[in-house]
């Protein structure tokens, strides 16, 4: 494979150079590098990118957090420069999150949208935090951000029906991790997942739902891709493929808590059964630089030494722990080989997706390139261990490889 500059030339004998450098990837798969698209790397860039390099994956998108009282946009804005420092091992997007959505105006999104942002990004739940978007907002939302070509991502969680199932289980003397875990059911995740569609129909705006978990969600993404409706992408992320809810049964349940919860384990199944028949178009990591307080309401754990924490660190996991996982079991190699099988390159070796959203003719994202850094990856894998770096060839034969190709996602 001769690789010039960062895309894959050719294939097949070529004749070596002086100057040409070869890796002999001897045992090695040779892939494409991995693309996250769903991360939060911002309390620390250097260390969240390096990870994802050790891991395979040379493109992330990162969302936005904005503070409280900061303009969404300038937020954006604000980032980018961060950003743009070039700290970044790898390269690095910006989704804008809605941190008020209820008082977001047309202006704000057109600016995120002329700022370059492909997306933003709201929340159904979580209305303790201010940021939950309501039904009417979300609709007013998406209508808007039809008209600018702008996808908009959701959390699907119905925020409300959690807080009723906490104040339930905190009445009943419910604490801790498994109050936490045992209050987000699949239901209100499929609740969710259900109006938004709904919203999506009757707006027209496509949308993207981020970390899908459950079984229930899967059946409502296949019931509206059945029907003449806008389109709509699903994700589901790594943790969710890989443990189930026993992790959060434990003493050790707080270092397993995320958001959505650890599902059981017939939801997992269903999960990589939705990879196998093409409802899945991405996996991301739901990486977390920094683990996120959980809200007052819910109490820590007896012996605990300070709140509750939810949030896992996968970005570095993300890609060796899918391919094992995806190749280690007949049914999943199936899945594997099928899902890859979707994904026809280009001339160039990047990704042909299938359909187009946003319009070619619009920038998607904006990033900056960085060379490698020596940094040491930190944080824990999705397993609660420390992630495993593959050997130096593998990685700089995924690294060289052409990085845009988007392996898990072809856009539907
Ligand atoms: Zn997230």
């Amino acid at each position: 494979m001769l690789i010039s500059g960062e895309k894959i030339a050719s294939i097949g004998r070529a004749d070596r150079g002086p100057e040409r450098d070869v890796i002999d990837a001897t045992g090695c798969y040779v892939l494409p590098g991995g693309v996250d698209p769903h991360a939060h790397l911002l309390a620390d860039i250097p260390h969240a990118t390096a990870a994802a390099a050790r891991g395979g994956t040379t493109t992330a998108l990162s969302f936005t957090n904005p503070e409280s009282g900061e303009n969404d946009a300038s937020c954006l804005l604000r980032r980018r420069a961060q950003v743009a420092q070039g700290t970044a091992a790898v390269d690095l997007g910006l989704h804008a999150m809605l941190g008020d959505p209820e008082h977001v105006t047309a202006d704000d999104l057109a600016a995120i949208r002329q700022a370059g942002a492909g997306a933003v990004k709201v929340f159904l739940a979580y209305p303790s935090l201010g940021i939950m978007c309501s039904p009417t907002r979300l609709f007013e939302l998406m209508t808007q951000a039809r008209r600018l070509g702008l996808l908009v991502q959701v959390h699907c969680e119905n925020g409300p029906l959690i807080e009723a199932l906490q104040a339930e289980g905190l009445t009943a003397g419910r604490r801790g991790a498994a109050l936490f875990a045992g209050t987000r059911p699949p239901e209100v995740e499929a609740e969710s997942v259900a109006s938004v569609l709904a919203t999506a129909a009757i707006t027209g705006a496509p949308c993207y739902l981020v970390h899908l978990s459950c079984a229930e969600a899967m059946d409502q993404i296949r019931l509206a891709r059945s029907r003449p409706r806008p389109p709509v992408f699903a994700e589901v992320c790594l943790h969710h493929l890989l443990l189930d809810d026993r992790r959060v049964t434990g003493t050790d349940a707080g270092d397993f808590l995320v958001c959505p919860p650890l599902r059981p384990a017939g939801h997992v199944e269903a999960l990589w059964q939705a990879i196998a028949d093409g409802t899945i178009d991405a996996v991301g990591s739901d990486h977390c630089q920094d683990r996120s307080p959980v809200s007052d309401e819910i109490p820590a754990q007896a012996g605990g030494t300070g709140g509750l924490k939810y949030g896992l660190a996968g970005i570095g996991a993300r890609l060796p722990l899918l391919l094992s996982e995806g190749l280690s079991a007949g049914f999943r190699s199936k899945c594997w080989c099928g899902w890859r099988a979707r994904i026809r390159p280009g001339s160039s070796g990047t990704t042909r997706a299938r359909a187009r959203w946003p319009p070619a003719a619009t920038p998607t994202s904006w990033s900056t390139t960085r060379p490698g850094s020596a940094c040491s990856a930190t944080g824990r894998s999705a397993t609660g261990r420390p992630a495993t770096a593959p050997g130096p060839a593998s990685t700089r034969a995924c690294a060289s490889a052409a990085r845009s190709a988007l392996w898990c996602a072809g856009a539907r």
